[in-house]
């Protein structure tokens, strides 16, 4: 086919996606970051257009919301809208997580879910795309109103979920103190033990080892694999990584393991800097157990530095850049800096937190860059190691696990770097990636039929 055939589908399904989507700005970035790369697919496989591969991939099966009542611990009523999209099951049950945070809306839970299809193709595991939330702010309420809330939530999306339906998780304001809440009232509402039908569980019923560790290793595995292509490794490497949440936590582990140096990171109301290398352990007790602050770091290291504007953290110098705190973190004017201070690479453990602008400064200076469909595709991937355990009634040691995390992570380098050398674009891994988790799912729908 001619590429004018398919660069016109491409536009008009993105105009159509506009249209009928108005004032979601982050489902159209992701859509366009998508559509961006794909266009030698359509010029490969003519049917795709025929089929309406494009035209099925941005229409979510379901987006459900509903209402989420629950009592604060002054007795008042509040009232907080939740979310769930059951994207694609083309290729398993619906799967991503759920993030509780105010700016959650259906345009991030769409954006999120629509990333999910292909990062969940990509990682080679029987997964479809889903996505959900709440614009609840977990931040400042007591561990009762947490649970009441999660409760409350739950009581309305037990009705949508089940192992072999939708299979949700956690994200952003989502770890294993919610998961708990969640998966308690689906149990009680359901009279049944359905082990899989949250991952992210605790070990104790039923959650996998490593899950906790897998989406921060897997990003550090992921850089791992770009850096040997160059013939370089992490080894002294100068590391800034952004946020302070469980993927932030567990990729510093992972790249300080690896003989990295970890000299920033932040969480939304600042950044920390020791460019001698920041103590993870002190990091892990603020966050982990003391629910606390970044800038607290300072009380025990008063020589470190903090700066009250998280995104300003891009202004160090450094080797790597890890951003793992949120969508758009990243913007043109920091790819900017960066690469003006020398950055070799960059790898997403957050969803989208690249702009357009930015991905484009970074390939236009050969700066390696992994998108995040693919070098954070390691938490969800575990967590489908997580379902097959629960299926089996089994549960697999930490290395077994970690071991497949990293093969995983290989595969999925692998793939992208595959894709993207036979469509035109060798060492692109948006283009890698993008095309290797949509040819996953097309030829998946195309084998079921239009259903
Ligand atoms: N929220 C994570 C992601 O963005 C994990 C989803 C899951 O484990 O289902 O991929």
């Amino acid at each position: 086919m001619s590429s004018e055939l398919a660069s016109d589908h491409i536009k008009k399904v993105y105009q159509s996606v506009k249209k009928r989507n108005p004032n979601e700005d982050e489902f159209h970035q992701a859509v366009e970051e998508f559509f961006n790369s794909i266009e030698p697919v359509f010029e490969q496989n003519p049917s795709y257009i025929e089929q309406g591969i494009l035209e099925r991939l941005v229409e979510p099966d379901r987006l459900i919301t509903f209402s989420v009542p629950w009592v604060d611990d002054n007795g008042k009523v509040q009232v907080n809208r939740g979310f769930r999209v059951q994207f694609n099951s083309t290729i398993g049950p619906y799967k991503g997580g759920l993030r509780f945070h105010p700016s959650v809306n259906s345009s991030i839970i769409k954006f999120l879910g629509f990333e999910q299809i292909f990062k969940n193709a990509l990682t080679g595991q029987p997964i479809g795309g889903g996505k959900g939330g709440s614009d609840f702010d977990p931040k400042g309420k007591s561990d009762l109103e947490i649970m009441r809330f999660c409760q409350s939530f739950m009581s309305e999306l037990s009705k949508y979920i089940g192992p072999d339906i939708d299979v949700p998780a956690g994200d952003i304001g989502v770890g294993a103190r919610e998961i708990g809440y969640l998966f308690g009232q689906y149990r009680k509402m359901r009279g049944s033990f359905h082990a899989g039908v949250l991952t992210g569980k605790s070990p104790d019923f039923g959650g996998s080892l490593a899950r906790k560790e897998a989406t921060g290793y897997g990003t550090v595995y992921f850089v791992n694999e770009m850096l040997k292509d160059r013939n370089l490794d992490l080894t002294g490497k100068k590391v800034i990584v952004s946020g302070s949440g469980n993927v932030s936590i567990y990729a510093m582990e992972k790249a300080i393991e690896y003989g990295a140096i970890i000299i920033a990171c932040s969480d939304s109301s600042g950044y920390i800097y020791d460019p001698n290398g920041l103590d993870l352990n002190t990091i892990k007790e603020i966050k982990e157990v003391k629910r606390g602050r970044i800038h607290a770091y300072l009380e025990k290291y008063p020589n470190a530095k903090f700066e009250a504007e998280s995104t300003a953290i891009w202004s160090l110098s450094c080797d790597i850049a890890l951003p793992c705190a949120t969508q758009n973190e990243l913007d043109e004017s920091a790819a900017k800096q960066l690469v003006k201070n020398g950055v070799v690479a960059i790898a997403e453990g957050a969803n989208m937190p690249s702009t357009l602008d930015a991905i484009k400064v970074f390939h236009d200076n050969n700066v390696l860059f992994g998108p995040a469909k693919a070098a954070n595709a390691g938490g969800v991937a575990v967590s489908a190691l997580e379902m097959a355990q629960n299926s089996s009634r089994l549960s697999w040691s930490f290395e077994e696990v970690d071991q497949k995390l990293q093969d995983i992570m290989a595969d999925i380098y692998n793939r992208c770097i595959e894709a993207a050398e036979q469509y035109n674009s060798p060492g692109n891994l948006v283009v890698g990636a993008n095309i290797a988790g949509l040819l996953r799912v097309a030829e998946g729908m195309i084998t079921q039929g239009v259903i």
